[in-house]
């Protein structure tokens, strides 16, 4: 093949130190750039900022999504509609100057790439490359196949997948690259096992390898598994995995036994393939464990970057204080050191920032002096958006009584998530009807890091609701909990963990059905939140304990480190690490076994 004379190899940092190779459909590298839809991208954002921020020897892979998710555009009454996001990698990032061709569906598809860097505190850079099939000489429908993410129909996807797996690791081979660990992070990525089967195969049909060359790339590999929601594991019927794959890889994935219900699954090709699998906080390692007996699943509890995630106030202020607290998080435990009120003044800065920023965008005027809550997240029927406005009667009394509440909103339905549209125009018809002097509930449109970020920073309390057990993890409580916000959630994903109860947040009790956890979520707002906030001097103790003890902990440098000494090159053998301590806290089994059903 000839290379477009423009695209002649030229300057790439040398790559032949970096010994993990991370691959992710989506990554949040900036918020100017459209290549995440939520939480997934924004967990692997971090991830790689903390590796940026740590010298982690790590290189990353995934799409460049020329036209992003979507922006959320949202009529009067709630109805999202949906616009592109394009923009152009050629006039904003380096290429990687090399081309590598893939066969799909038995015709050559070139694949291209652009490099990110993520660049940490101390310059060290974590190069990531997005794989890009709009190239000359493509077919026009292969050259669209990078432009949405989670976009198209399972053939797209199946297409995508592959440019992702297989594209990903001819890149890092045409680079010079040679990772020890290749680290999937969910199942979109899992086909980087197949190609690495064939390079080491050199030439020899897949079909024909031994479990020993299984268990040479089994060694290499590391799998992230991200949620129980079966919607969330992607599986392909077999006949269009061997019209995109082709007959070799297909009959392979067939007798490797990577088919699940006679389907091709994700999922079951990286748990075959992986020497590690974990789940995304201590719980879900559980539900996991029970969703695939067959394999050993361990946990590593997410966290956030905190500099990504802390106001500007908060930072100035532990610049000040704590400066180390950006290459070493556990100085968070520090915060002990600083006058509350301190705490509370930075915190309050987030809130008027917040509020200036909903007026200017919105002309939607919020009062400082009222007690907030936030809502943000992906529109799904599993996360029980108006779980809050259950009882509308009763949220209106607790309004006046405390004398006032405010509820922002926020969160984008996947476009063919026609149930989840409807929650948002729920929301809507509530807030429209319940809308007073006392209580006041707003929607704000287009969820995205900028918003997430204000929000999070800037609302007195953080809300989560989802129905147990399938909030794997959650990271938004993550990043209100670093700006002194406690949360007010059911006990599901990490908040199990994070839960102290009247001092870090408030749990939402276990409930036989919505009309009890409801219940629950007043009495706390109305018996222990309100009090609480009606009192300035428990409230900033409060908000510091947020960060001493969640932000400390929660947080992606721990995480990483975590990464590396259990999954990635663990010192002690991996079958002495044990899930399940949460055991004695409260009961979970009973949804376990609900989650085992998928
Ligand atoms: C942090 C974040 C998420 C993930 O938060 P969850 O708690 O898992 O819902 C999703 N979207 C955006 C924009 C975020 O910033």
């Amino acid at each position: 093949m000839t290379l477009p004379s423009a695209l002649t190899p030229s300057s790439t940092p040398d790559l032949s130190a970096r010994t993990i190779a991370y691959f992710s459909m989506e990554i949040a590298l900036s918020p100017a750039l459209p290549t995440y839809s939520g939480g997934l991208g924004m967990l692997a954002g971090d991830t790689l900022r903390s590796a940026a921020d740590t010298a982690a020897p790590m290189v990353a892979i995934s799409l460049v999504h020329r036209r992003g998710y979507f922006r959320q555009k949202l009529s009067d009454i709630g109805q999202q509609t949906e616009a592109d996001v394009p923009w152009s990698p050629e006039t904003t990032l380096p290429s990687a100057n090399r081309i590598i061709a893939l066969t799909l569906q038995s015709r050559q598809v070139l694949v291209r790439a652009w490099r990110f860097d993520v660049v940490g505190v101390t310059g060290h850079i974590i190069p990531v490359f997005l794989l890009d099939t709009d190239v000359e000489g493509n077919d026009p429908w292969d050259r669209r196949l990078t432009d949405h993410l989670y976009g198209g129909d399972t053939y797209y996807r199946l297409c995508q997948e592959t440019v992702l797996g297989l594209g990903g690791v001819a890149l890092l081979e045409a680079l010079a690259c040679r990772p020890k660990v290749y680290h999937m992070n969910e199942g979109h990525a899992a086909l980087l096992a197949i190609g690495l089967l064939e390079d080491h195969l050199a030439g020899i049909p897949l079909k024909d390898a031994t479990e020993a060359d299984i268990e040479f790339v089994r060694q290499q590999c590391v799998f992230t598994t991200h949620t129980p929601v079966p919607a969330g594991h992607d599986q392909f019927g077999v006949d269009q995995m061997y019209q995109v794959l082709g007959h070799d890889r297909g009959a392979a994935i067939e007798q490797f036994g990577c088919l699940h219900n006679s389907l091709m699954n994700m999922t079951y090709i990286a748990l075959r393939f992986s020497r590690f699998v974990n789940g995304v906080a201590m719980q879900h390692g559980k539900v996991s464990q029970q969703m695939f007996p067959g394999y050993k699943v361990y946990s590593i509890t997410n966290g956030v970057h905190a500099a990504t995630w802390l106001s500007p106030h908060f930072q100035e202020l532990l610049d000040g204080e704590i400066p180390n607290w950006r290459t070493d998080n556990q100085y968070f435990r520090s915060v002990y050191g600083i006058d509350p009120a301190r705490i509370a003044a930075a915190h309050n800065k987030g809130k008027l920032r917040l509020f200036s920023t909903i007026a200017k965008r919105t002309g939607h005027h919020f009062n400082p002096n009222v007690l907030t809550l936030g809502f943000a997240r992906r529109v799904a029927t599993y996360k029980r958006a108006s779980l809050l406005l259950h009882d509308p009667k009763r949220l209106v009394e607790i309004a006046e009584k405390i004398g006032g509440l405010q509820i922002l909103y926020a969160g984008k339905a996947h476009p063919a998530d026609t149930a989840g549209k409807g929650l948002i125009r729920d929301v809507f018809a509530s807030a429209a009807k319940l809308n007073s002097s006392a209580l006041k509930i707003y929607y704000i449109e287009n969820y995205d890091w900028e918003l997430g970020a204000l929000l999070t920073q800037g609302v007195d309390v953080w809300v989560n609701t989802p129905r147990r057990p399938y909030e794997a993890s959650g990271t938004s409580g993550m990043k209100a909990a670093l700006n002194g916000v406690p949360s007010l959630s059911i006990l599901d994903g990490w908040w199990i963990e994070g839960c102290a109860e009247n001092t870090t947040g408030w749990a939402i009790e276990n409930g036989e059905d919505e009309a009890a956890e409801a219940t629950s979520l007043y009495e706390k707002l109305e018996k222990s939140i309100a009090p609480m906030y009606a009192n300035p001097g428990a409230w900033s103790r409060m908000q510091q304990h947020c960060i001493a003890i969640n932000g400390s902990f929660f947080n992606t440098h721990r995480m990483l480190a975590q990464y590396f000494e259990n999954s990635y090159f663990p010192p002690t053998p991996l079958s002495t690490v044990q899930t399940g301590y949460l055991e004695h806290r409260r009961s979970t089994d009973t949804v376990v076994a609900e989650a085992a059903l998928v």
